[in-house]
């Protein structure tokens, strides 16, 4: 059967809990038709990040100025001083295209999101095994500072309080694994009527 296009797949996950990694593994699957919601952020590029890939980076004041203009469908202060938001031309790009939208977002912004858009949206909630494992991965992503690594790891335990509020769970203890459950959650969700 053929995907009926332009539903949104919501995933949110503590950081460090494998969002980009589940979402690389299936995002290529043809039958799914997924299109990734490249958000914009304030934060400056990490490692090999390059604009209009990862994110939009945007200096301070141009997100400011974007916001105040209307053109983001939802955005958040995740971290403090460093805000990442959904443009809605990226949500119309993404439909356009005749894909379904899947956005890695934070767990806020995934309940606006979801409240927004009702059952054209699923929330799909990744759960770490544990936090020492969260840990770990965090370490051996090698991206963040000692001080980024505390911060996320201090937030992700408010961010676990979240999980029931999604449509589903699924728990990111052997990736591929966890992306074939991912995959079939999605597969279901953009065949249904
Ligand atoms: P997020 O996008 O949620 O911040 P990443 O996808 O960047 O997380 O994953 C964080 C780190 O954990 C990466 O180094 C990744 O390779 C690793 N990782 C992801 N999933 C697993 C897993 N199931 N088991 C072990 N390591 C994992
Ligand atoms: P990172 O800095 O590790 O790339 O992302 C930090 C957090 O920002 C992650 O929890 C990610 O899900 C969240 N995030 C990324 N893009 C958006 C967005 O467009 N909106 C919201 N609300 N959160 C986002």
């Amino acid at each position: 059967m053929e995907a009926k296009k332009g539903k949104i797949i919501i995933i949110s996950a503590p950081s460090g809990t494998g969002k980009s990694s589940i979402i690389s593994k299936i995002i290529d699957i043809p039958d799914l038709a997924l299109g990734f919601s490249v958000s914009a952020t304030s934060r400056a590029p990490r490692g090999e990040e390059r604009d209009g890939c990862e994110y939009y980076f945007l200096t301070p004041e141009e997100f400011s100025r974007r916001v105040e203009a209307g053109e983001f469908v939802e955005w958040e202060e995740v971290y403090k001083g460093t805000c990442y938001g959904t443009l809605l031309s990226e949500v119309e790009r993404v439909t356009g295209e005749g894909r379904n939208l899947i956005m890695d977002i934070d767990v806020k912004g995934a309940l606006n999101v979801k409240k927004r858009f009702g059952d054209e949206a699923i929330s799909i909630f990744i759960m770490p095994p544990g936090i020492e494992e969260l840990e770990r991965r965090l370490r051996g992503r090698q991206t963040d500072s000692e001080e980024a690594i505390a911060r996320r790891l201090g937030k992700a335990e408010y961010e676990m309080t979240f999980a029931p509020k999604f449509d589903v769970r699924v728990v990111n203890d052997d990736l591929p694994r966890a992306a074939s459950e991912v995959e079939d959650i999605i597969r279901n969700f953009v065949n249904k009527q």
